[in-house]
């Protein structure tokens, strides 16, 4: 499996926590930094995408994403998402007001974008590849995802504060390679990380403890004003299996 790091927050010029993952070229895992990371050939190739959850940062390339496709391919991209989600991209992005609905352009039965609901782990099977959605604590309604071709898989939290779940689900993954999880705040901000649902270093040190292979441990969605005081903070946690995601780092397991 490829795994390319669309957008993650992750290098000291990325200055927005744009968050997207791109697997083996066709399928996307939230949309934050399509047209920021891919040419317009790599965006035409991509088939499916499986949105987290409606929060900017996860989806805000699909408008852009959509206009570059139109004219050059056949069949709509399917983007997969809880209801909950989808709603808030009918009424708020695609509404013709903000973004056109490219969801009846250029006609309702051959569309761009095609929206497809998904349910917390219901297994769907796209180009080779079996996507799990688990649930998460986030603020909105959000999904983590585990990927799975058969050989290896990776999972991928999304944004969270504290959750069991997707830890159990990990666990229970013999070919787990990779595993992606968030950092957005400092210790000293462990109130605001609260509020919003997210997670400092000292949190995430204690989320890992539920984590039981011994897999590379990817972060991404640091504040990007915050790095400085993050870095030392993600070092001081005593797991070896923590590492920072790089933008536009292509992993391959
Ligand atoms: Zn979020
Ligand atoms: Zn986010």
């Amino acid at each position: 499996m490829q795994l390319r790091i669309m957008g993650c927050s992750g290098g000291e010029a990325d200055g927005e926590r744009l968050t997207g993952l791109l697997v083996n070229g066709t399928v996307a895992i939230d949309a934050g930094s399509i047209t920021q990371a891919l040419t317009v050939d790599e965006q035409i190739r991509i088939r499916h995408i499986f949105i987290s959850h409606s929060h900017l940062d996860h989806i805000c390339t699909l408008p852009f994403f959509t206009k570059n496709l139109f004219g050059h391919i056949e069949d709509p991209v399917v983007i997969h998402a809880l209801p909950e989600t989808l709603d808030v991209l009918r009424r708020h992005l695609f509404n013709d007001e903000l973004w056109p609905d490219f969801s009846v352009i250029p006609s309702p039965d051959k569309p761009i974008i095609r929206y497809t609901e998904i349910e917390p782990e219901k297994v769907y099977e796209v180009e080779g590849l079996a996507i799990t959605p688990i649930r998460v604590n986030h603020l909105v309604p959000c999904v983590g995802y585990k990927v799975d071709d058969g050989k290896s898989a990776f999972i991928f939290t999304s944004d969270t504060a504290e959750t069991d779940r997707i830890y159990e689900i990990a666990n229970a993954t013999k070919h787990l390679k990779y595993f992606i999880t968030e950092a957005s705040f400092p210790n000293e901000q462990a109130w605001l990380a609260e509020a919003s649902k997210h997670l400092t270093p000292n949190k995430l040190g204690e989320e890992l403890k539920k984590l039981a292979a011994d897999v590379p441990v990817g972060i991404y969605h640091l504040t990007p004003g915050d790095r400085p005081v993050m870095l030392p903070q993600l070092k001081a946690i005593p797991d070896k299996r923590i590492r920072l995601l790089e933008q536009n780092a292509v992993l391959e397991f």
